[in-house]
């Protein structure tokens, strides 16, 4: 199988290539994970693409199955491993979002009820439907 496409200044395709240590939790021919050097909880852990994209806008189509099917794989081995009774998957697109690493990836981050680990979420609410539906349009223009 020829090598997945390598972007020469982006640090996971060099862990990718090998170039680069990691702590490798999964690997097969399209995917990798590994730990998150930073982890928000012991054992989070980075799944990702092998052939580089920087974010979920480059992906190839058709790609994305192999990377769900790690993340089940992690999610499942942070339960049964890890005693996690759930699991997060998070993933950020641009510097906005908070991406850091322009290379896509996955936060698989495992979970116990009061394990002190919270995401600033404010729900907020639209005024009425039409307010909604003018939200809707604005996408439904672009998809
Ligand atoms: P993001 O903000 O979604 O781009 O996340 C990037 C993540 O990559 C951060 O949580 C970092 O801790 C992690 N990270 C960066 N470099 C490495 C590395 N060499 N090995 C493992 N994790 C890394
Ligand atoms: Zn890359």
């Amino acid at each position: 199988m020829s090598a997945p496409a390598s972007d020469p200044s982006c640090i996971f395709c060099a862990i990718i290539r090998g170039e680069v240590p990691c702590v490798k939790i999964y690997e097969d021919d399209n995917v990798l994970a590994f730990l998150d050097l930073h982890p928000v909880r012991p054992g989070h852990t980075l799944v990702l693409p092998k052939t580089h994209a920087a974010t979920l806008l480059e992906l190839e189509p058709g790609s994305g199955e192999a990377v769900i099917q790690a993340m089940r794989k992690v999610g499942r081995a942070m339960r049964a491993g890890l005693g996690a009774e759930g699991f997060n998957c998070l993933q950020n697109n641009f510097a906005a979002a908070g991406q850091e690493v322009m290379h896509l990836h996955w936060h698989v981050i495992p979970r116990n009820k009061g394990d002190g680990l919270a995401f600033i979420w404010n729900p907020g609410k639209y005024a009425d439907q039409d307010e909604m539906a003018a939200w809707a349009e604005k996408l439904g223009a672009h998809i």
